[in-house]
Order: structure tokens, then C-alpha cells, then sequence
């Protein structure tokens, strides 16, 4: 019988992921010690081939899918953003809100966004598995898309108090609060490894603190009316809840390996 043949089809969404994802090449100049350098990567110092096999991320999306989010929701964020400046928002609100937690926010916050899109892109290009890679890239676009925005809104602030030029000029002086940002901030991004900065900031620092801070945020600038930096600061925190969990499955990693090793320990 003549076989049938089957009939060419894209992949389907899900197989291209995997597909691309899983996409890795064999370095024949370079040792994987030298493509990966452990100062870098970090330890435990595993080969590429368990990297790719133990890295799932849960949180899965295209780059065709992240780009149409991202620019829907800057849309957004930009329209609301410009009937506030429109309406002079910022000479109405609250000034106990304004000019107290709202700037302290929005002054502390974006010089942190932009080391952690460093971070992000050191993850990028030394995180050991495609999947892990791929998804770093995005977050450090979300973290430039965030510290970009708001550096953006303190500087709609200013013509209302001088104190927001904070934004650009808070980690370059020798206050108590910022020598001591400055130093958590180096210690879990600017100097770390590609495993340590996901274990630090992504697994821990933004699912314990940054996700919370935002949606606590958003719920409080609503109390205020200010409709912009609750818009903003919601669109931000879609962001982080994504890239949050590139560290999960490092995490996971770690611990299948653990297992492992301890099995193979009592064999012996
Ligand atoms: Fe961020
Ligand atoms: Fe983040």
C-alpha cells in the first residue's frame, strides 16, 4: 500500500514553545565552562543537558504573545497617564498621599527597576537552560518598560515639590536609606550570579515583597483618586508576577538534584 503522506501543518502553539525553547546549541570552539563561566552562572555548577531537562517554567508565553500584551497594556498605562497630566491630577490629590508614600514609591523605586533589568539580562545570556533564557530576556524588558514609566510619573510630580527628582538622584546620595538600598541592591542584583539573582530577587524578593507592594499600592492610590498610579503601578505588577517565577523553577531544580544525590548516596 502507498503510505499516505501526511499532510504539511504548522506546529500547533504549544509545540512551537517547546520547540524553541528547547533550542540549544553545541559549542565546538568554547568548553561549557567557558561559555558558562560558574562566577556567572553560579553554582551548583550542573551541565547545560540537566539545566534543559530539570528548567519548567510555570507561567509559559511566546514572544508574539508578549509583545501583543505588552503593548496593549502600554497603551493603557500611556492614555491614562496622559488624562491625568491633562487634568493636572497632581495638584489635586491628597498631599499627605502625594507627597508621602506616593513619592516614596515612585523616588525609590525606579533606579532598582533598571539594575534589575541588568540582572535580568545577565540571566539571559548565562542562565543555563533555553527556557530560562528566553523568559529572563522578557523581564528585562519589563524592567526597563518600569523603570522607564515610572521615572515618568515622579517627573509629572515635579512641578508640585522638587522632592521628586528623587527619582533619578536617590541612589547617588549618602543618606542612611540610601547607602543601606544601595547595598541590599548590590548584594541581590547589581553583583550577582545568574542563579543567585533568581534565587534572591525573582523567587524571593518579588514574590515575598514586590508583588505585595504593588497591590497594596494600586488599592491605596485608588483610595486617593489617583487613577494613574493605580493603573500604573497594576500594569507594572502583571509584569512581576510573570518574570517572578523564572526563579521557582531554579529553585525546584536544586532540590530535585538534592534528592538525587542523596539517593545516590545511600546506594553506596
Ligand atoms: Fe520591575
Ligand atoms: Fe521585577
Amino acid at each position: 500500500m502507498k503510505p499516505v503522506p501526511t499532510e504539511a501543518r504548522l506546529p500547533s502553539r504549544d509545540e512551537y514553545y517547546n520547540l524553541a525553547n528547547r533550542l540549544e546549541w553545541t559549542p565546538k570552539y568554547v568548553s561549557e565552562e567557558e561559555l558558562f563561566p560558574v562566577d556567572m552562572t553560579g553554582v551548583p555548577n550542573l551541565p547545560i543537558d540537566v539545566w534543559a531537562e530539570l528548567y519548567d517554567a510555570p507561567y509559559k508565553v511566546t514572544y508574539r504573545e508578549y509583545v501583543k500584551n505588552q503593548r496593549d497594556k502600554d497603551q493603557r498605562v500611556f492614555a491614562i497617564r496622559e488624562a491625568g497630566v491633562r487634568t493636572e491630577l497632581v495638584k489635586k490629590l491628597d498631599k499627605t498621599y502625594h507627597q508621602g508614600s506616593f513619592c516614596f514609591h515612585i523616588t525609590a523605586v525606579p533606579i532598582p527597576e533598571y539594575t534589575a533589568a541588568i540582572a535580568e539580562a545577565r540571566m539571559a545570556r548565562f542562565g543555563k537552560a533555553g527556557e530560562w533564557r528566553n523568559l529572563a530576556t522578557f523581564g528585562s524588558m519589563d524592567e526597563v518598560r518600569h523603570a522607564q514609566v515610572q521615572i515618568l510619573l515622579s517627573h509629572d510630580s515635579i512641578s508640585v515639590s522638587p522632592k521628586f527628582a528623587f527619582a533619578h538622584k536617590m541612589f547617588w546620595v549618602d543618606g542612611w536609606l540610601p547607602i543601606a538600598a544601595r547595598s541590599f541592591f548590590d548584594d541581590t542584583i547589581t553583583a550577582t550570579s545568574a542563579i543567585e539573582f533568581a534565587l534572591m530577587t525573582t523567587f524571593a524578593f518579588e514574590t515575598g515583597f514586590t508583588n505585595l507592594q504593588f497591590v497594596a499600592y494600586a488599592a491605596m492610590a485608588n483610595k486617593a483618586n489617583d487613577f494613574v498610579f493605580s493603573s500604573t503601578t497594576q500594569s507594572i505588577q502583571t509584569d512581576e508576577s510573570r518574570h517572578a517565577q523564572i526563579g521557582h523553577p531554579v529553585l525546584k531544580s536544586f532540590v530535585d538534584v538534592t534528592k538525587v544525590a542523596e539517593e545516590v548516596k545511600k546506594k553506596i
